[in-house]
Protein backbone atom coordinates (compact mmCIF):
# COMPACT_ATOMS: atom_id res chain seq x y z
CA UNK A 1 0.00 0.00 0.00
CA UNK A 2 1.46 3.40 -1.06
CA UNK A 3 0.55 6.09 1.54
CA UNK A 4 1.26 9.80 1.68
CA UNK A 5 0.92 11.56 4.96
CA UNK A 6 0.13 14.94 5.45
CA UNK A 7 -0.33 17.24 8.48
CA UNK A 8 0.91 20.40 9.84
CA UNK A 9 4.26 21.12 11.65
CA UNK A 10 4.25 19.22 14.56
CA UNK A 11 1.27 17.35 14.27
CA UNK A 12 3.74 14.14 14.93
CA UNK A 13 3.35 12.81 11.23
CA UNK A 14 7.14 11.70 11.95
CA UNK A 15 6.40 9.37 14.93
CA UNK A 16 3.23 7.91 13.17
CA UNK A 17 5.14 7.04 9.89
CA UNK A 18 7.67 5.41 11.94
CA UNK A 19 5.21 3.23 13.89
CA UNK A 20 3.46 2.55 10.40
CA UNK A 21 6.45 1.59 8.63
CA UNK A 22 7.15 -0.99 11.23
CA UNK A 23 3.43 -2.12 11.10
CA UNK A 24 3.48 -2.42 7.79
CA UNK A 25 6.87 -3.52 6.76
CA UNK A 26 7.33 -0.79 4.27
CA UNK A 27 9.84 2.26 4.09
CA UNK A 28 9.31 5.33 5.58
CA UNK A 29 10.56 7.87 3.16
CA UNK A 30 11.07 11.54 4.45
CA UNK A 31 13.15 14.40 2.68
CA UNK A 32 15.09 15.72 5.03
CA UNK A 33 16.70 12.07 5.51
CA UNK A 34 16.85 11.49 2.07
CA UNK A 35 18.60 13.97 1.12
CA UNK A 36 20.77 13.41 4.21
CA UNK A 37 21.31 9.86 3.18
CA UNK A 38 22.27 11.44 -0.91
CA UNK A 39 24.80 13.59 0.63
CA UNK A 40 26.59 10.86 2.64
CA UNK A 41 26.30 8.10 0.23
CA UNK A 42 27.97 11.04 -2.46
CA UNK A 43 24.83 10.24 -5.29
CA UNK A 44 25.16 12.80 -7.83
CA UNK A 45 21.83 14.11 -7.01
CA UNK A 46 23.34 14.06 -3.28
CA UNK A 47 26.39 15.73 -4.79
CA UNK A 48 24.05 18.52 -6.56
CA UNK A 49 21.82 19.08 -3.72
CA UNK A 50 25.31 19.71 -1.54
CA UNK A 51 25.81 22.32 -3.90
CA UNK A 52 22.99 24.22 -2.61
CA UNK A 53 23.51 23.18 0.81
CA UNK A 54 27.13 24.33 1.16
CA UNK A 55 25.82 27.85 0.18
CA UNK A 56 22.84 27.84 2.14
CA UNK A 57 20.29 27.81 -0.72
CA UNK A 58 17.24 25.63 -0.47
CA UNK A 59 17.56 22.39 -2.66
CA UNK A 60 14.98 23.08 -6.02
CA UNK A 61 12.08 21.44 -5.97
CA UNK A 62 13.12 19.64 -9.41
CA UNK A 63 15.94 17.98 -6.67
CA UNK A 64 14.07 16.59 -4.67
CA UNK A 65 11.53 15.45 -6.71
CA UNK A 66 14.18 13.44 -8.33
CA UNK A 67 15.40 12.09 -5.57
CA UNK A 68 11.84 11.20 -4.53
CA UNK A 69 11.19 9.34 -7.69
CA UNK A 70 14.40 7.29 -7.47
CA UNK A 71 13.88 6.66 -4.07
CA UNK A 72 10.24 4.98 -4.91
CA UNK A 73 11.68 2.88 -7.97
CA UNK A 74 14.04 0.50 -5.11
CA UNK A 75 12.85 -2.74 -4.06
CA UNK A 76 12.17 -2.16 -0.98
CA UNK A 77 9.34 0.10 -2.30
CA UNK A 78 7.42 -2.73 -4.33
CA UNK A 79 5.58 -3.48 -1.41
CA UNK A 80 4.89 0.10 -0.39
CA UNK A 81 5.87 3.23 1.21
CA UNK A 82 5.03 5.99 3.25
CA UNK A 83 6.12 9.20 2.18
CA UNK A 84 5.97 11.65 5.45
CA UNK A 85 4.96 15.83 4.54
CA UNK A 86 5.46 15.21 0.72
CA UNK A 87 4.27 16.14 -1.69
CA UNK A 88 3.49 19.63 -0.13
CA UNK A 89 2.62 21.47 -3.68
CA UNK A 90 0.07 20.36 -6.33
CA UNK A 91 3.34 20.26 -9.16
CA UNK A 92 5.49 17.85 -6.87
CA UNK A 93 1.93 15.44 -6.31
CA UNK A 94 2.13 15.72 -9.87
CA UNK A 95 5.10 13.96 -9.82
CA UNK A 96 4.63 11.77 -7.31
CA UNK A 97 1.68 10.32 -9.64
CA UNK A 98 3.71 10.55 -12.28
CA UNK A 99 6.34 7.94 -11.06
CA UNK A 100 4.22 5.76 -8.48
CA UNK A 101 0.25 4.93 -7.84
CA UNK A 102 -1.09 6.59 -4.28
CA UNK A 103 -3.88 4.78 -2.76
CA UNK A 104 -4.63 6.83 0.38
CA UNK A 105 -3.43 9.70 1.44
CA UNK A 106 -4.10 10.60 5.52
CA UNK A 107 -4.34 14.15 6.68
CA UNK A 108 -3.49 14.53 9.90
CA UNK A 109 -5.31 17.41 11.57
CA UNK A 110 -4.61 19.36 15.13
CA UNK A 111 -5.63 22.88 16.35
CA UNK A 112 -2.92 25.51 16.32
CA UNK A 113 -3.42 25.82 20.53
CA UNK A 114 -2.44 21.97 20.47
CA UNK A 115 0.62 21.95 17.76
CA UNK A 116 1.82 24.79 19.84
CA UNK A 117 1.80 23.64 23.01
CA UNK A 118 3.47 20.20 21.87
CA UNK A 119 5.89 21.76 20.11
CA UNK A 120 7.00 24.16 22.96
CA UNK A 121 7.89 20.91 25.14
CA UNK A 122 10.53 19.88 22.30
CA UNK A 123 14.08 19.84 23.25
CA UNK A 124 16.93 18.68 20.80
CA UNK A 125 20.61 17.45 21.38
CA UNK A 126 23.17 20.31 20.47
CA UNK A 127 25.54 17.71 19.80
CA UNK A 128 23.72 14.81 18.12
CA UNK A 129 20.45 16.62 17.15
CA UNK A 130 18.51 13.84 18.52
CA UNK A 131 14.85 15.19 19.28
CA UNK A 132 13.49 14.82 22.81
CA UNK A 133 10.10 15.86 24.37
CA UNK A 134 9.36 17.00 27.87
CA UNK A 135 5.94 15.06 27.89
CA UNK A 136 6.71 11.64 24.92
CA UNK A 137 10.76 11.36 25.44
CA UNK A 138 12.17 12.85 28.02
CA UNK A 139 15.88 12.59 28.93
CA UNK A 140 16.91 10.89 31.92
CA UNK A 141 19.06 13.48 33.15
CA UNK A 142 16.97 16.95 32.57
CA UNK A 143 18.69 18.95 30.01
CA UNK A 144 20.92 16.37 29.25
CA UNK A 145 21.10 13.91 25.85
CA UNK A 146 21.27 10.21 26.96
CA UNK A 147 23.12 9.24 23.96
CA UNK A 148 25.81 11.87 23.36
CA UNK A 149 25.86 13.61 26.75
CA UNK A 150 25.58 16.99 24.65
CA UNK A 151 23.37 19.83 26.15
CA UNK A 152 19.38 19.86 24.90
CA UNK A 153 17.88 23.31 23.60
CA UNK A 154 14.85 24.91 22.20
CA UNK A 155 15.09 25.21 18.52
CA UNK A 156 13.71 28.80 17.86
CA UNK A 157 11.18 26.69 15.09
CA UNK A 158 9.94 25.35 18.10
CA UNK A 159 9.55 28.84 19.92
CA UNK A 160 5.41 29.47 20.14
CA UNK A 161 5.66 32.92 17.77
CA UNK A 162 7.61 31.13 14.95
CA UNK A 163 4.94 28.32 15.15
CA UNK A 164 2.01 30.07 14.82
CA UNK A 165 3.70 31.54 11.68
CA UNK A 166 4.81 28.14 10.16
CA UNK A 167 1.11 26.97 10.78
CA UNK A 168 0.14 29.87 8.59
CA UNK A 169 2.34 29.20 5.98
CA UNK A 170 1.47 25.64 5.89
CA UNK A 171 -2.11 26.26 5.65
CA UNK A 172 -1.89 28.33 2.83
CA UNK A 173 0.71 26.35 1.05
CA UNK A 174 -1.32 22.71 1.19
CA UNK A 175 -4.78 24.20 1.00
CA UNK A 176 -4.94 23.45 -2.47
CA UNK A 177 -3.28 20.28 -2.11
CA UNK A 178 -5.91 19.04 -0.05
CA UNK A 179 -8.38 20.13 -2.38
CA UNK A 180 -6.21 18.01 -5.53
CA UNK A 181 -6.34 14.92 -3.24
CA UNK A 182 -9.99 15.14 -2.05
CA UNK A 183 -10.55 15.53 -5.37
CA UNK A 184 -9.15 12.52 -6.03
CA UNK A 185 -11.35 10.58 -3.13
CA UNK A 186 -7.98 9.77 -1.82
CA UNK A 187 -7.93 11.89 1.01
CA UNK A 188 -8.91 10.71 4.60
CA UNK A 189 -9.01 13.05 7.75
CA UNK A 190 -7.62 11.91 11.12
CA UNK A 191 -8.02 13.33 14.24
CA UNK A 192 -3.92 14.18 15.14
CA UNK A 193 -4.66 15.61 18.51
CA UNK A 194 -4.14 12.67 20.63
CA UNK A 195 -1.22 10.95 22.35
CA UNK A 196 1.00 9.14 19.94
CA UNK A 197 -0.67 5.76 20.08
CA UNK A 198 -4.14 6.51 20.28
CA UNK A 199 -3.67 8.57 16.98
CA UNK A 200 -1.31 5.56 15.61
CA UNK A 201 -4.96 3.59 15.92
CA UNK A 202 -7.07 6.34 13.99
CA UNK A 203 -4.82 5.78 11.37
CA UNK A 204 -4.60 2.24 10.83
CA UNK A 205 -8.32 2.25 11.46
CA UNK A 206 -8.54 4.64 8.36
CA UNK A 207 -5.94 2.80 6.30
CA UNK A 208 -7.77 -0.25 6.70
CA UNK A 209 -11.09 1.40 5.73
ZN1 LIG B 1 22.98 13.95 21.87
Amino acid sequence: MNIILLGPPGVGKGTIASKLSKKMKVPHIATGDMLRENVAQKTDLGAKAKNYMDKGLLVPDELVIEMIKERLKRKDCKKGFILDGFPRTINQADEISNAARVDKVVNLQASDGIIVKRLSRRRVCSQCSFIYHLDFIKPNREGFCDKCSGTLYQREDDKPETVKKRLKVYEKQTEPLIKYYQDKDLLVDVDGSGLPEEVFELVDEAIAA
